[in-house]
């Protein structure tokens, strides 16, 4: 039962139906969902008085899960739960290639890393956060005044609520906020994560496109201490007992059946201005592309020394190939729908309405005047910018030393002043999150990303912002010096030791960090660098949230309604029905892939490499469980037009009943646009088809004890 204190958001009675939107919770009952083909109601969906399929859904590993048994069986994405089974690997163990299965309970893995979250409550909180803020506040303290609030409120509720977390979620930039109640589980485990000749057939080639053939899931389960209380890992520990599981329609969908997806989306942008959208084509995306793209190629080529060196890069190497080709699909189809000149000439539209009312003038007259000033001034300075960020995270030691270094300013504030990761609430895992990553360490990699980005670096216009970094390299020698210099700094460096960054942790704690380590003393060095960096994405955060609030009432006033807001993280309903899509003229995409693809596609070579097991069972489908009669194969992905984006992943599937026919995975190459604006044309989600799952689980991985759980 999810509890809802208060509406915020004061929307039209009933919205029109229409494919786009992603709804947030105080929106679903406003929804003619009967009218869309639905057979159950608003509040079997979400009850704010008692049990609902809202309650059976997660999120997990920055992705979506749900509940598919009493017994807190977490039905996932393969790609979701990849970090997992990375951790878990090693040479002699390896879950990636060859997948994990629990024999039983008992032999379930610790997924390291991976907590679940669970929605409890929500209200909204505006007039809280926004108080103290006036239109003459400036930008700096803005910003403050905003995370003040936040911080001050979410210490007051999780003091009320011992054992749950509190969040406050923005839901329109500088208007509207949302205080979340969370339950946290923190002990999950791996229960059967299919091989990645499975899991991931098609890999990176594939990914962001249709036809889809991978079987993208995996079954994590939630445990808490006996007394019920969430816990760390522990082998005392027992299954979660959700409130709600979904149930699973093993007759899976059909072309044109209405689904509909719950989940956790993470981030859209679609009533952002022209000069957002114009910064983001012609300035962000196209150099996080070009700087992922080297990353990536440095890591393949060190993967192929080793199986040991190829693990340690794998969950680094997929994210990346993730967000390069979703942001090249983005890239495209801006340019194909035109979209910042539309968004531009929309704005015009709103300028001339507000030039023709004297008072609106005076209130929103340099509103999208002063949006192009703020992107044209963060374009000049973004390389600069962007390349110093990434300075102290693209790489793991270096990420160590400024964690080390921050830890050592924050931890000696009092906690409503700190940084949010190193508050109290935050910091046991921002530390563990520390110590985890230094698994994946392979100083080879790590020293030539330090480098390259040094080298660039060298070469941009000095200014104040670069100085310091720019003096070192002098000092040591120049740009053409710079692999011996970085190289200095790694072999003298002890932050490779688990520890001595134990040891350094406690002395930061009290601020006492010595900057003896090498590493900790280049980044000592660059410290009024990233001072300056902060204060400017303050001021620019600042700057925004007063602009784009006043946006959002322009186009309120001027369009004369209301709208749902962006993607943020927070729980969304969105739903649409199983269809296919022309990409280019004269090319069809049905909704469906089979089987029989997955056999036509396979090379046997990664990723297109069946396992044999698989191909013999293939041959014996047609008389098996899950065979469909009207595709004459074993159903194995789909399509349908929902409106979802990064976050949706494992999001379940439902059917009108709201029965789970499939899991979501991902969209289509020219889906990835949906960030920025959706498109009935374009916009098509990819899911598992929930057969292939059971298929898999059943017949290839033998687990029944799976599907006898989950009732099947
Ligand atoms: N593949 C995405 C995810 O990982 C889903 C999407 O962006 O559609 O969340």
């Amino acid at each position: 039962m999810i509890r809802r204190i208060a509406l915020f958001l004061g929307f039209l009675p009933l919205l029109l139906l229409a494919d786009e939107g992603m709804y947030p919770l105080s929106e679903i009952h406003k929804l003619d969902l009967q009218k869309a083909g639905l057979h159950i109601t608003a509040t079997d969906i979400f009850n704010e008085n008692g049990i609902s399929l809202v309650d059976a859904i997660v999120q997990i590993g920055g992705c979506t899960g749900s509940f598919v048994s009493p017994q807190g069986l977490i039905l996932t994405n393969h790609h979701c739960a990849y970090g997992a089974a990375q951790r878990a690997s090693s040479t002699e163990h390896d879950y990636i290639q060859n997948g994990f299965l629990a024999a039983d309970q008992s032999r379930e893995i610790e997924a390291k890393g991976y907590t679940v979250r669970i929605t409890e409550s929500y209200r909204d909180v505006s007039a809280e956060i926004l108080k103290g803020i006036s239109d003459k506040t400036g930008p700096v303290e803005r910003t403050e005044i905003i995370e003040k609030n936040s911080k001050q409120l979410v210490k007051q509720t999780e003091a009320e609520n011992p054992g749950k977390r509190a969040e406050v979620a923005e839901m329109f930039i500088g208007k509207t906020y949302v205080l979340f109640i969370y339950t946290y589980i923190r002990d999950v485990r791996m229960v059967y994560v299919p091989p990645r000749s499975i899991g991931e057939f098609g890999g990176d080639e594939d990914n962001w496109e249709w036809p889809r053939h991978n079987a993208d899931f995996s079954f994590l389960r939630a445990y808490m201490a006996p007394d019920g209380s969430p816990a760390d890992y522990s082998p005392d520990n027992v299954p979660f007992q959700p409130k709600n599981f979904l149930q699973i329609d093993p007759a899976g969908a059909s072309e044109g059946d209405l689904v509909f997806i719950l989940g956790y989306p993470g981030r859209t942008f679609r009533h952002r201005s022209a000069a957002f959208l114009r910064f983001e084509e012609t300035s962000r995306m196209p150099l996080v592309v070009e700087w992922y793209q080297r990353y990536m190629e440095l890591m393949r080529t060190n993967s192929s020394l080793s199986r040991d060196v190829a693990i340690r890069h794998l969950n680094r190497i997929k994210g990346l190939a993730n967000t390069e080709k979703n942001y090249r699909g983005k890239l495209q189809g801006m340019k194909r729908l035109g979209l910042t000149a539309k968004r531009q000439a929309e704005e015009q539209d709103l300028q001339n309405f507000v030039l023709a009312d004297k008072s609106l003038d005076k209130s929103y007259g340099t509103v999208l005047a002063d949006l192009n000033q703020h992107f044209n001034d963060q374009a000049a300075s973004f390389e600069a910018e962007f390349l110093l960020g990434q300075l102290r995270s693209a790489a793991i030691l270096p990420a160590i030393a400024r964690s080390l270094i921050k830890a050592g300013v924050e931890r000696v504030k009092t906690d409503l002043e700190r940084e949010s990761a190193y508050m109290d609430r935050n910091y046991d895992r921002t530390k563990h999150g520390l110590l985890m990553n230094l698994n994946n360490f392979y100083a080879p990699t790590d020293q030539a990303i330090l480098t390259m980005i040094l080298q660039r670096l060298a070469e941009l216009p000095a200014s104040e912002l670069l100085n310091p970094v720019q003096d070192w390299i002098r000092d040591n020698g120049g740009s053409s010096r710079l692999p011996t210099a970085v190289e200095e700094l790694y072999t003298k460096t002890q932050l490779t030791d688990p520890v001595e960054i134990d040891r350094l942790l406690s002395l930061a704690e009290t601020g006492q960090l010595p900057a003896t380590d090498p590493m900790i003393l280049f980044f000592s060095g660059l410290n009024d660098s990233y001072k300056a960096l902060d204060d400017l994405s303050d001021r620019r955060k600042g700057e925004i949230n007063r602009l784009a609030g006043k946006l959002t009432e322009m186009r309120r006033l001027y369009l004369q309604k209301d709208f749902i807001p962006d993607a943020n993280g927070t729980f969304r309903l969105t739903y649409g029905y199983v269809r296919g899509y022309q990409p280019r003229d004269a090319v069809y995409k049905k909704p469906f892939t089979t089987l029989s693809g997955v056999i036509e596609k396979t090379t046997g070579t990664e990723p297109f490499d069946t396992p044999q097991a698989l191909i013999e069972l293939y041959k014996k489908s047609k008389s098996r469980r899950f065979f469909n009669q009207n595709l004459n194969d074993i159903p194995t992905a789909m399509l349908y037009t929902t409106d979802t984006t990064g976050g949706n992943s494992g999001s379940p599937v439902l059917n009108a009943d709201g029965r789970l026919v499939g899991l979501n995975f991902d969209r289509t190459f020219e889906a990835t646009i949906n960030d920025f604006a959706w498109s009935e044309s374009y916009s098509r989600s990819i899911g598992a088809d929930i057969r292939y799952i059971l298929w898999i689980t059943g017949e290839f991985a033998g687990a029944s004890h799976l599907l006898r759980e989950m009732n099947l």
